[in-house]
């Protein structure tokens, strides 16, 4: 057969409380892809990623990463597992610096070379980062927040990259900037798993993409074809 797929979730279903969020959700992706999960608000996506990066635990099905279930492991066991996660909005440490921040990217390593090696990688990545590296994080702009965000989790030196909603919030130029920088992280060989709202600039760059709806998968396909499909681009893209 062919490639495996790096991550997959098998029939997940995830609730809080009496509320499910995720219905029966499979997916499956490959090492070196990027996949996007696009859905209005409330549609589940932040939930599968946190269910992923083992903050969350699916009340049933599978998180399945290289091969072995990973479901029920907690957080910073995933993170040494190979799975970094770069949250939606500002939840980066405001009172820290940009400096520290990376450094609390990387705590579960030891590899203190390599370390030092990825922290300037990250900088080359985002240079505006570099300019404000002693600057408080909660002093920053919401876009150069969603930067150090990214940033973080790529210094705990993932194999997949889960990133939530890397441009919400940002002006056009910087979503572009954004979006260029996530085609680089891949060819640097991370693999991503790309949650947007912005599902046009998502499908550009993915190779594959799911749509959720309220909790369920109601679509997937090649992201060129999800481009092509009338009643995607009726639905996420505004008609065009
Ligand atoms: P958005 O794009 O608006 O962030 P999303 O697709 O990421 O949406 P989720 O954040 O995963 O959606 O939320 C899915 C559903 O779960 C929503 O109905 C939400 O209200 C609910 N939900 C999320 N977090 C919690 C929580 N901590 N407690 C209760 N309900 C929650």
């Amino acid at each position: 057969g062919g490639k495996e797929p790096v991550l997959e979730l098998r029939g997940i279903s995830v609730s809080y409380g009496s509320i499910t969020a995720v219905r029966d959700l499979s997916l499956e992706v490959y090492p070196g892809e990027i996949v996007t999960l696009i859905g209005s608000n409330g549609a589940g996506k932040s939930t599968t990623l946190r269910t992923i990066s083992g903050l969350l635990r699916p009340r049933t099905g599978d998180v399945v990463f290289e091969g072995n279930s990973i479901t029920g492991v907690p957080g910073h066991e995933v993170v040494k597992r190979g799975i970094c996660h770069s949250p939606e909005g500002r939840k980066i440490f405001q009172r820290m610096t940009v400096s520290e921040n990376l450094d609390l990217g990387a705590f579960t390593r030891k590899d203190k070379e390599k370390i030092a090696e990825d922290r300037e990688n990250v900088l080359e990545l985002f240079p505006r980062l570099r300019e404000r590296i002693d600057q408080k994080a909660g002093t920053m702009s919401g876009g150069e927040q969603q930067m150090l965000a990214v940033a973080r989790a790529l210094l705990g030196n993932p194999r997949v990259l889960l990133l939530d909603e890397p441009s919400m919030g940002l002006a056009p130029v910087l979503v572009d900037v954004i979006f260029e920088t996530i085609e680089r992280i891949r060819q640097q060989g991370v693999t991503v798993l790309l949650v947007e709202q912005n599902a046009l600039a998502a499908l550009e760059i993915a190779d594959y993409a799911y749509v959720l709806e309220s909790g369920t998968l109601s679509l997937q396909g090649p992201a060129a074809q999800l481009l092509d499909d009338p009643s995607v681009t009726a639905a996420y893209l505004g008609g065009h």
